[in-house]
């Protein structure tokens, strides 16, 4: 049977002038982890978000490492975290040898639970064992509640990493997703709305953290003519190349959200009506930038399960994927402590159970969306047309 030509999820999408700044850093020899790329990357991606300064570094994951060591974070200190996201989000923790805490999602959102937040927080307090970061996560560009989630950490004076890894360009309530914590990082990964190929970034309105975080990134070099140290750094900055292609990519990246929002709008008027399945919606006063499109499917509901669907891709040559396994499920983490969203409620682990991300990368093309839009209406079995039925049958067979 030939297949069609594979549909990715999120496949990198070049803007064309990324080769205008490549050869620029080669004509100046910048081949370095600094340099006028990175400078002006780091200036752009400050003044588009609305904070005081921006650290380029090697990925997200740097980015998050480096905001744990510029809190101090250490063996035995406890952090919260969002449970429903990528290992990259707790993986820093356990580089610091502290422990992680997972915060359970909520419906409207999928994000860090408010009232399961404040539980754990109360608890902690009781205990005399406050964590001394809570680490925040927009899944698939959607933002967590993030004015209740601060008010909460406020009450309890506990610091916000914000990891907008997959949500920049996305705001809440008229502000960047990334800029409500005492930190906020993001990612240029290969499958990121925007990338660098590989390559983060760590934001904050805390200027002299930042000085810190870039002496830290390179070494941690004391100001000394020989090589000196006195503290344990890293090697995280991000090199001049790659910085040229994300300031290229930087210039698209509106729209690249436009196009995003749109394949989740094409999506959602073609599949919305189907029995059980439910849209991740899109909280008032915020705009996602729908890094990937995210829907449940109710088993009983729709008479199909997400695995069949998953399978039924596959087969048609189209990637999808579950939904972020549960960090609380994982056997990396499965001594850690867990706060479900309430009692007889585990959020994260219905979301994980029952759903789907579609492919949503901007260079999808039309025709492209519409193969995996039938190759689902054909798995619901709504789909009337003679073809498609017999089309389905091969698939089957
Ligand atoms: C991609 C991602 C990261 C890590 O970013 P890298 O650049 O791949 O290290 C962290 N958190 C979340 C939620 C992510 O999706």
């Amino acid at each position: 049977m030939s297949k069609e030509a594979k549909i990715y999820l999120s496949p990198p999408h070049m803007s064309g002038n990324e080769q205008k700044y490549i050869t620029e850093a080669f004509e100046s020899n910048w081949i370095a982890p600094l340099g006028p790329n990175v400078d002006a990357f780091e200036e752009e991606i400050a003044k588009y978000v609305g904070v005081k300064g921006a650290v380029a570094v090697s990925s997200g994951t740097a980015a998050i490492h480096l905001a744990l060591s510029l809190l101090g974070i250490k063996k035995g200190d406890r952090v919260f975290c969002s449970t429903l996201t990528f290992v990259a989000s707790a993986n820093p923790i356990l580089y610091q040898d502290a422990t992680p805490v997972f915060i359970d999602s909520e419906p409207d959102t999928w994000n860090m639970s408010p009232q399961a937040l404040r539980r754990a927080l109360e608890v902690s307090a009781i205990d005399g064992k406050l964590p001394k970061a809570v680490v925040v996560v927009n899944l698939y560009g959607q933002s967590a509640k993030m004015h209740e989630i601060a008010s909460i950490c406020h009450d309890y004076n506990v610091p916000i990493i914000e990891d907008a890894a997959e949500s920049l360009g996305s705001t809440y309530k008229g502000k960047y997703s990334g800029t409500f914590g005492k930190f906020g990082i993001y990612s240029f990964n290969g499958n990121k709305i925007i990338t660098t190929s590989g390559g983060g970034m760590l934001v904050s309105d805390d200027v002299e953290a930042l000085i810190r975080a870039r002496f830290l990134a390179t070494q941690a070099r004391d100001q000394a003519r020989y090589y000196q140290h006195s503290e344990l750094g890293f090697n995280y900055r991000l090199s001049n190349i790659l910085a040229g292609i994300g300031r290229a990519q930087f210039e698209v990246l509106e729209e690249r959200v436009e196009v995003r929002r749109a394949i989740f709008d094409y999506y959602y008027k073609e599949l919305m009506n189907l029995p059980g399945f439910q849209f991740m919606e899109e909280l008032q006063d915020t705009r996602s930038n729908r890094w990937l499109t995210a829907l449940t499917v109710n088993q009983h509901e729709s008479g199909t399960t997400v695995n069949f669907l998953l399978d039924l891709l596959e087969k048609e040559n189209i990637e999808a994927r579950p939904v972020w396994k549960p960090l609380h499920m994982q056997p990396l983490f499965r001594d850690c402590e867990y706060y479900p969203h309430s009692s007889d409620e585990n959020v994260s682990e219905y979301l994980f159970e029952n759903g789907i991300c579609l492919p949503s990368g901007s260079s999808l093309k039309e025709i492209d969306q519409k193969r995996v839009i039938q190759c689902i209406k054909q798995a619901i079995g709504t789909n009337s047309d003679a073809q498609h039925r017999s089309d389905t049958q091969i698939l089957l067979s």
